[in-house]
């Protein structure tokens, strides 16, 4: 798309998108051609945060790579130490997935609280993880399962440890014209306390993502002299006799 600006109506609303050019690469390296031309070009995935952002011009970028029909970034697999996710996986992909749901269950139970069933079906894990916003779902847990994220750029790929990837509030460390390719998660199987838990657990809130990805972390935190000691106590208590974790107290 490009050209004056346009003024669409639909039903009987006015939509004020700025232009901005639209190319559809079938290949990594293609697309990473393609974000090289112009530093205000943007990756479009799911287009569950970027579109809303153009909508309101919070985001007007001058050109959209969309990344959707690109086959080898999509997908799950595992080597018996890992589970590779493709950044093009959906939340849905995810939820589904058998061998994320054995191996690393805790990331099925992350992504299933995402957002509604539309939501799910659209938004992609590596769209989320680039998005970065401190709200979303995925971050905290990928941070407290040590996950590493794979950036493709011109000069080749290059893993990233999910701490070092979040560098401030919408901000990582990805750089211009950097895809990235694949989050690679540890393969833990079941773990006591890590999601996957039963029925009987779910309810004592052994099963709960959020609370134990909180408790990894808190660990994380106590190990590296913790730079938020105020956390350690909060997580502690939610732990310890409540039948859920409440997350107010976190
Ligand atoms: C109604 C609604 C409810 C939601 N609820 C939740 C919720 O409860 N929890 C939650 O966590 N999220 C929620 N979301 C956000 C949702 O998970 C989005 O799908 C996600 O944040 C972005 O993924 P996307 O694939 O749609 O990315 P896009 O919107 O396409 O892109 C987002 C950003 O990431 C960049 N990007 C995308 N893919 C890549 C890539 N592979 N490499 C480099 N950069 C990339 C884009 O350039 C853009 O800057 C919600 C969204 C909506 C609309």
């Amino acid at each position: 798309m490009a050209g004056h600006e346009q003024e669409l109506e639909r039903g009987g609303q006015t939509i004020y998108p700025t232009n901005f050019d639209y190319y559809r690469p079938s290949t990594v390296q293609e697309a990473i051609e393609l974000l090289g031309k112009d530093r205000n070009a943007k990756v479009l995935a799911g287009g569950h945060s970027l579109l809303p952002a153009m909508k309101l011009r919070v985001a007007s970028p001058a050109a959209l790579v969309d990344i959707g029909r690109i086959k080898s970034l999509a997908g799950i697999k595992a080597d018996g130490k890992t589970v590779t996710i493709g950044a093009l996986t959906t939340h849905a992909t995810v939820v589904a997935s058998n061998v994320v749901k054995s191996q690393c269950p805790i990331l099925a139970e992350t992504a299933a609280m995402i957002g509604d069933v539309q939501v799910r079906n659209r938004g992609t894990i590596g769209g989320s993880l680039a998005h970065a916003d401190p709200a979303a779902d995925y971050p905290t847990t990928i941070i407290a399962l040590g996950a590493t994220i794979t950036a493709t750029g011109a000069k080749g790929s290059r893993d990233i440890p999910a701490d070092e990837f979040f560098t401030g509030l919408l901000t990582t460390a990805l750089k211009p014209a950097e895809l990235i390719t694949a989050i690679s998660v540890p393969a833990y199987g079941a773990m006591k306390g890590m999601g996957g838990g039963d029925e009987e657990e779910e309810e004592e809130g052994e099963g709960d993502a959020v609370g134990s990805a909180a408790a990894w972390m808190a660990t994380e935190l106590a190990e590296r002299d913790d730079p938020f000691p105020d956390v350690l106590p909060a997580v502690e208590y939610a732990l310890s006799d409540q039948e859920r974790v409440d997350s107010d107290s976190l």
